[in-house]
Formats: structure tokens, C-alpha cells, sequence
């Protein structure tokens, strides 16, 4: 059985107080939810004050994830941010979202490399792969780009893996995917996996749709943007998420 998992992906957004608020809030409506996971990616900069509140390994169903990290444990890469020092305070990492991809030009290679070494620290990789236009050779394209990202990956390692299934065209433009087109590609993207990898849906995730994803056999959860933002939005989707599990 896969556990779900609802992480919140509150990207360059929150100040610390904010942060505070938002995490103190979660934390007390989900604190009884057992039987789901619940991870906050908030900016890197608060994940230390956070985990002040939220120790790495304290709560096991809640925890905390960083939105990005380079791949190299230490030296000269100004503005970066290492796995040892991701792992300290986190326990998640989201890898390649498709803001980093368009915005910042990370490619396949760097993408599978940060994988790799997410895994090798013990963290755990929430891989985004979305295609950018809802088009018919897009779930071919995405299966392919999955197979070249984690072909150095061990049956283990893949078991390990989280990957979101994020269409471009849904991101935070309120147009979410059909539960059925989702389920459809993460069927095609749970072929070149294993059966205990868990694989989300994101895109304009909201409390209105979110049961219909978590209902479908092949999506395990949801990465979420902007509803992660409202308190009783989120809470009401790990709600949910747990009445499904
Ligand atoms: C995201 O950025 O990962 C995301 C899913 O955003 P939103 O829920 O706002 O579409």
C-alpha cells in the first residue's frame, strides 16, 4: 500500500511570520491525520526557523521539504544550497519543477543528478515532469524524459522516488487536468517505475478537485502551489486525503 502524500509548494512566497503561521496552523489541524503524509516546502530561508517547531524525524507524518537544491555536497556554487545541508533541516526536496526548468534552464542531466544525490543523502525526491502543451505525443515524450532522468537509479532507489506529474499548461492557471487524463499519464509513468513509487498529480489542485484525483489508483497525491497558501484550503485537502486512505 502507498502511503499519500499532500505536499504544499509555497514557492518565492511568505515572510517569516507568514511562514510561522501557515506552519503552526497545518501542524495543529493535521497533527491527528495518520494515515497520509503531510509536507511544507516552504523558501529555503525559513526552513531552519521551521524546523525549530518541526525537527526533522519529530512528527512522521508531517515534514518538511526544501524546493530546490544543487547537487554537489560543498565549495564554490555561490547561492546554492547542499544536500548535507537540506538534510539537516528537511527531509523532502522538490527536484525540477518547471519553473526551474523554464525560468532558470535546469535540463535533464542536472535534473537526474540532484536526484541522485537526494537519494544518496536520504532525502526524498519529489521529481516534477510535466509536458508544456496538452498535445498527443505529450505522455510518450514525458514517459521518455522519466526513463532518462532515473536510468542510473537502483529498484530500490525508484521505490524511494516521488514523482509529481505536473502539466505546464495547469500550473497556476486554475485550469487543473481531468482526474481521468492524470490518471492516464501516471499509469504510463508508473510503467517505467516500481509499484511503491509514489506518484502525485499537481496543477490548479484545489479543494474542489482534489478528491477526484486522490481517488484514482495510479496518483498517490498532490503537490499543491497556490491553495497550499490558504490555510483551510490545504487543511480541508489532507482531510481528504486521509478520508481516502
Ligand atoms: C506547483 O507549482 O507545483 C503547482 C502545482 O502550483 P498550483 O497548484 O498553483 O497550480
Amino acid at each position: 500500500m502507498r502511503i499519500k502524500i499532500v505536499a504544499a509548494n509555497w514557492k518565492m512566497n511568505t515572510t517569516l511570520a507568514d511562514a510561522h503561521v501557515l506552519a503552526d496552523g497545518v501542524r495543529l489541524e493535521v497533527e491527528h491525520l495518520e494515515k497520509i503524509e503531510v509536507v511544507l516546502c516552504p523558501p529555503t530561508i525559513w526552513l531552519t526557523e521551521l524546523a525549530h517547531n518541526l525537527p526533522v524525524g519529530s512528527l512522521p507524518h508531517l515534514m518538511l521539504g526544501a524546493q530546490n537544491m544543487y547537487s554537489e555536497e560543498k565549495g564554490a556554487f555561490t547561492g546554492e544550497t547542499s544536500p548535507l545541508m537540506i538534510k539537516e533541516v528537511a527531509e523532502f526536496v522538490i527536484i525540477g519543477h518547471s519553473e526551474r526548468t523554464h525560468l532558470f534552464h535546469e535540463d535533464f542531466e542536472l535534473i537526474s543528478g540532484k536526484v541522485q544525490a537526494a537519494l544518496r543523502h536520504g532525502l526524498t525526491p519529489i521529481l516534477c515532469l510535466g509536458e508544456d502543451e496538452h498535445t498527443s505525443g505529450s505522455k510518450r515524450q514525458l514517459v521518455h524524459a522519466l526513463n532518462h532522468i532515473v536510468k542510473e537509479l537502483s529498484h530500490q532507489q525508484l521505490e524511494q522516488l516521488v514523482v509529481a506529474y505536473e502539466p505546464v499548461w495547469a500550473i497556476g492557471t486554475g485550469q487543473a487536468a481531468t482526474a481521468e487524463y492524470a490518471e492516464d499519464v501516471c499509469a504510463a509513468l508508473r510503467a517505467g517505475l516500481t509499484a511503491k513509487t509514489r506518484i502525485l498529480y499537481g496543477g490548479s489542485a484545489t479543494d474542489e478537485n482534489a478528491k477526484s484525483f486522490l481517488e484514482q489508483e495510479n496518483i498517490d497525491g498532490l503537490l499543491i502551489g497556490g491553495a497550499s497558501l490558504k490555510l483551510k484550503t490545504f487543511v480541508t485537502i489532507c482531510q481528504i486525503a486521509d478520508q481516502l486512505s
